[in-house]
């Protein structure tokens, strides 16, 4: 049987780790998890789960870490697909992610962690002019907004400001990601599975450089 790679993009927030984990899996037709985007979801539909991870996240605060985990444990008991290969956006986002990471994937380690680099500034700038479809996730910007008025071009539904783009929990946000993020990146170098890819330029230069680098560290099919 052969099966696609195992990537977990890394990368402060703003630095286009959605968009990307989106083309990437696209492009090799890869099982896509982004705890974001599951978390928003339960808060849309009510959920106690949703109710609960809500107060973290307009904060700008990380969910605790064994609701992140219950969560992914979850999705992949519940989808076969991930056994194909996969590409986790925005989790682990801790050591103790890191570890729990580890221990669902058991014998069948990742096979590259990308680390999708852009200055502060850079960050901010896209964090600040986000805007972001409330129903299928499709993500914009102010310089770069959907073609008809605020309505989404994939799914027609609002494009809105995210109630965690506000600048005090987008700097809450950039702040814990230096504390509790950095050190599983430097792990992952530890590991020799780190690779740094240059997350600044247009959306299409930086696909090019994140399927290179996926490319340089997986033989496309395997026995
Ligand atoms: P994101 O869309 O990845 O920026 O995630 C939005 C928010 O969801 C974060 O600011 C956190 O509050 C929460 N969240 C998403 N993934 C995680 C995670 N792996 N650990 C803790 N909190 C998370």
């Amino acid at each position: 049987m052969t099966r696609g790679p195992r990537v977990v993009l890394l990368g402060k927030q703003g630095a286009g780790k959605g968009t990307q984990a989106v083309r990437l899996a696209g492009h090799y037709g890869l099982a896509h998890l982004s705890t974001g985007d599951l978390f928003r979801a339960a808060v849309r539909a009510g959920t106690p789960a949703g109710l609960d991870a809500r107060k973290y996240m307009d904060a700008g605060d990380l969910v605790p870490d064994g609701a992140v985990v219950r969560l992914v444990d979850e999705q992949f008991a519940a989808n076969d697909g991930y056994a194909d290969g996969f590409v986790l956006d925005g989790f682990p986002r801790t050591e103790t992610q890191a570890l729990a990471l580890d221990r669902i994937l058991a014998d069948s380690p990742l096979d590259v962690a990308l680390d999708l680099n852009v200055p502060t500034e850079v960050a901010l700038a896209r964090l600040t002019g986000r805007r972001v479809c409330e129903q299928c996730g499709a993500v914009y910007h102010v310089d770069l907004p959907p073609r008809h008025g605020w309505t989404c071009d994939i799914c027609g539904g609002s494009v809105v400001q995210r109630d965690d783009d506000t600048e005090e929990a987008i700097l809450r946000r950039l702040e814990l990601y230096e504390r509790e993020t950095l050190p599983i990146v430097q792990r992952y170098r530890r590991q020799a599975r780190l690779v740094i890819v240059d997350g600044t330029g247009t959306e299409d230069e930086i696909f090019q450089r994140v399927i290179a680098a996926v490319d340089g560290r997986c033989t496309p099919a395997r026995a």
